[in-house]
């Protein structure tokens, strides 16, 4: 029988497990987590087992102390499962209920069977300690894995509380051997009370740090790896931009050719208009047809430099339905001065329906721009110079091939292209290629290359069609 100094150590310690209980609880509340749920409704149990056998000497037989014992044996049950679940290593519910089981079923047996006091007290003692060093050993291990000041805090206190309760069953045990009725001195009982006040203060303060910290990290490995993908994102986007400006480098010297002409259209109408303007011989229909051709060559120039400029417009990514149709065309345009340079013939259906897909109109031209000089470069040394391209639609997928008439790609080479920097080219970065797949794979397409079956490559581009994306 626990004495009335005895009474009173639970009676406290009964008390402050149930205030830090709520104390963690408001502090841990919005944090959602199972382990921290797990650890006030121990505490509450440990709390009202101490409670229970406080008040145990006023109530008769089963209800009194073997209920205290099992409620305050669930309540350090599931502080171990609190850390345990923290671990991700939680033990099964029907395990626990069993343990509580066997653990009443044991506890009845040394009551009824063997009636002493001394012995069922040793047995608890020995349950409670194993449960606490269960604490301190998994908070230790959250310790040395999480480097957790929380977890060492509670892991050290569980110890001390362990020792105590160590030497408290040997003391069970040498009144056991002696046939005496357990005793408890003063001394004794004020150390245990002290060591339990004491754990129940640190624990509980190292479970909130430990959830805490827990809580800090996981946001904070968030927080770095968004800005790893926004990083990677940036450079990449910065990457494909540096390709666009040097694909136009490549193709400065046909371009200048390009804007040559309506330039050289619009100095050569301007000096007729003068000159007829001049000697009073001009008719009023020949001034607006010369002005019309200066107006016409004028917006020439002035539809290449947009797209020049939007071409190599930096800055964010935008998303909007793209037509392939119209971003393939233009980029025929732009390549025009290249193909008439090498020669190449390009067979694209002149006036087709729009195939829709959703994506950054800049970007996706920027792949279409790389596959095609790609394929003049395969064909551009060769007699017979041809591309073709074609456009087809499935019911989710579009697919844009380009083939050539070129040699065509090396079989024992096909894993390596469109590796970054992969490049079997004098002058080649081996860039183009794989900053079409990155640019594809952001929208949810792909880009394979394969050899045509009447020879030479051809690089299929797939993308998911928008709905209703094309008749
Ligand atoms: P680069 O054009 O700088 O070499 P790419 O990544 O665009 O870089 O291309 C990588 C390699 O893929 C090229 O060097 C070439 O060997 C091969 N390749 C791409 N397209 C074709 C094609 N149409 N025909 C033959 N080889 C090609």
């Amino acid at each position: 029988m626990i004495g009335s100094e005895g009474a009173a150590v639970y009676l406290i310690l009964g008390l402050i497990c149930l205030i830090m209980s709520a104390i963690t609880w408001v502090v841990l509340a919005h944090q959602r987590s199972h382990a921290a749920a797990y650890w006030c409704l121990g505490n509450l149990l440990f709390a009202g087992g101490l409670l229970l056998a406080w008040h145990e000497q006023g109530t008769p037989g089963w209800t009194g102390l073997p209920l205290a014992n099992l409620i305050a044996l669930g309540g350090l049950l599931s502080g171990v499962q609190a850390l345990r679940l923290d671990q991700g290593a939680p033990w099964r519910p029907l395990g626990m209920a069993l343990a509580s089981l066997g653990f009443l079923l044991a506890y009845e047996f040394t009551r009824q069977e063997l009636g002493q006091t001394t012995l069922r007290a040793g047995f608890v003692t020995l349950v409670w300690l194993l449960l606490v060093l269960q604490v301190a050993w998994w908070a230790w291990r959250i310790a040395r894995r999480r480097r957790s000041t929380g977890a060492m805090a509670i892991a050290a206190s569980q110890l001390l509380l362990a020792v105590g309760l160590l030497i408290h069953l040997a003391e069970l045990l040498r009144d056991a051997s002696r046939g005496q009725a357990s005793t408890l001195h003063l001394l004794h009982i004020g150390f245990l009370g002290s060591v339990g006040v004491l754990t129940v203060l640190v624990s509980d303060v190292g479970f909130i740090g430990i959830i805490l910290e827990r809580s800090v990290r996981e946001r904070m490995e968030a927080a770095a790896s968004q800005a790893r993908v926004e990083e990677r994102q940036l450079l990449s986007n910065q990457l494909a931009q540096l390709d666009r400006q040097r694909s136009l480098g490549l193709m400065a010297a046909s371009l200048a050719h390009e804007l040559k002409q309506p330039l050289t259209a619009i100095l050569a109408s301007a000096q007729a208009a003068r000159r007829g303007t001049a000697a009073e011989r001009m008719e009023p229909a020949q001034s607006l047809e010369l002005l019309d051709k200066v107006i016409l060559n004028t917006r020439r120039i002035s539809g290449i430099t947009d797209r020049l400029r939007s071409f190599i417009r930096p800055g964010a990514v935008h998303s909007a339905p793209v037509d392939l149709v119209r971003i393939t065309r233009e980029m025929l345009e732009l390549l025009q001065p290249d193909l008439r340079r090498h020669g190449v013939r390009v067979a694209f259906p002149a006036a087709g329906p729009q195939v829709l897909v959703q994506g950054d109109a800049i970007q996706l031209s920027q792949v279409v721009l790389n596959v095609l000089r790609n394929a003049i470069d395969a064909v551009h040394l060769i007699p017979d110079r041809s591309i073709q391209v074609q456009i087809l639609r499935s019911d989710r997928e579009a697919v844009l091939s380009i083939s050539d008439s070129g040699p065509g790609l090396d079989p024992d080479l096909a894993d390596r292209f469109g590796t970054p920097y992969f490049t079997t080219k004098d002058h080649g970065l081996g860039l183009g290629l794989s900053i079409s797949i990155a640019i594809l794979e952001q929208h949810q397409g792909n880009l394979t290359l394969r050899n045509a079956e009447g020879g030479g490559a051809c690089v299929d581009i797939r993308l998911p069609l928008l709905p209703g994306g094309g008749p």
